[in-house]
This record gives C-alpha cells, sequence and structure tokens, in this order.
C-alpha cells in the first residue's frame, strides 16, 4: 500500500530588500528610545533632589504641622469646635479682674489665661478648619514637613512647652 503526503510549505526566508528595512528599523527605534533617555538625562528639570542635602520649600498655602502662638490665643474654642476629629485639647482660666491688661498682636484683648493648648497630631487629618476660624490667626499650618516620630505619643504637642515654642523660630513666617 502506498500514501501519497503533499506538504504545504510556507517561506521564512526574507528578501534582501526586507532584511534591510528590519536593520533600518531596529536601528530608527533604538534611537528614539535613547533620544527619550537621554532628554531625561541631560534635557529636562530633575524630578528628584538630594534630600535631605537639598530641600524643597513647600507653597504657602501648604497644610503641614500646625503650630499655636499661643501667646495670640484668646481661648475661644472655635478651632477645637471645627476640629471633625476633636483632637485639639484646650482649657483655659478666666483672668483675675485686676490683672494688667493682655491683647494680641491684632489688638484682642485677651480675657482668659490659656493654660492647656494640645494637639494630637497622629489623630489629626490636616483638613485646615482649626486655622480657617481662628479669630486671631495665632494657629497656622506651616510648611514644616519634618516631624516623623517614632512613637505616636511624640505627636501629641503642647503647644505650652518650651520645646514646642522654640520651635516658632524655625517654622513659623511671619
Ligand atoms: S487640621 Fe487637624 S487639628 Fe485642625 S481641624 Fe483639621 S483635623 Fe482638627
Ligand atoms: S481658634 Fe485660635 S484663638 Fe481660638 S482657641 Fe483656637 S487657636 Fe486660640
Amino acid at each position: 500500500m502506498s500514501s501519497q503526503h503533499n506538504h504545504a510549505t510556507v517561506s521564512h526566508e526574507l528578501s534582501l530588500g526586507q532584511y534591510f528595512d528590519n536593520i533600518k528599523t531596529a536601528v530608527i527605534t533604538t534611537f528614539k528610545g535613547m533620544m527619550i533617555t537621554l532628554k531625561y538625562v541631560y534635557g529636562v528639570r530633575p524630578v528628584t533632589i538630594e534630600y535631605p542635602e537639598v530641600k524643597e520649600e513647600l507653597p504657602e498655602i501648604s497644610r503641614s504641622r500646625l503650630y499655636n502662638d499661643a501667646e495670640n490665643c484668646i481661648s475661644c474654642l472655635q478651632c477645637a469646635s471645627a476640629c471633625p476629629v476633636d483632637c485639639i485639647y484646650i482649657s483655659a482660666n478666666r483672668r483675675a479682674t485686676d490683672a494688667p491688661a493682655l491683647k494680641t498682636k491684632d489688638g484682642t484683648a485677651i480675657k482668659l489665661d490659656l493654660t492647656m493648648y494640645t494637639i494630637d497630631t497622629a489623630l489629626c487629618c490636616y483638613c485646615g478648619l482649626c486655622t480657617t476660624v481662628c479669630p486671631t490667626s495665632c494657629l497656622t499650618h506651616t510648611t514644616d514637613y519634618e516631624y516623623a516620630s517614632y512613637t505616636v505619643d511624640q505627636m501629641k504637642y503642647d503647644y505650652l512647652a518650651p520645646e514646642v515654642r522654640a520651635w516658632r523660630t524655625r517654622i513659623v513666617k511671619d
């Protein structure tokens, strides 16, 4: 018994023209890719910086580390009332009637002695509502962003404590 097989043959051979076209395409596409790479290496502003040796200035409107300039706080509680997460803790005593008159830098009378002003920034969502309602603008979001802490407790800031008040010269722009 005999059988006959028919094989369809497909040619994978390139013509000379196709061969050189392929080389040309490879060179052109490699060149295009390298131009994009070189543009980012030499041609455009770098998108990274050598932090912490080089530091970016955040825009003035940034909502970063909170600071209360307690000497200009009138203990009105508006910030605490506005805070959606209740992370501002304030207490104050009425000033004695014969105590010398005190005013904030914008001329508002200070009728209460602030005895506690603490913000638990571990809870803060940086919404900015507290700073928006502050009538004397003593509570502000600074542009300071270098305040990572090792523990959650360290993120609770007592703005009457000398070490926290000392941040003022460094982080508050008058
Ligand atoms: S920014 Fe923080 S502290 Fe101020 S209102 Fe929002 S959550 Fe409260
Ligand atoms: S709103 Fe301003 S002035 Fe009033 S308690 Fe808060 S920080 Fe002080």
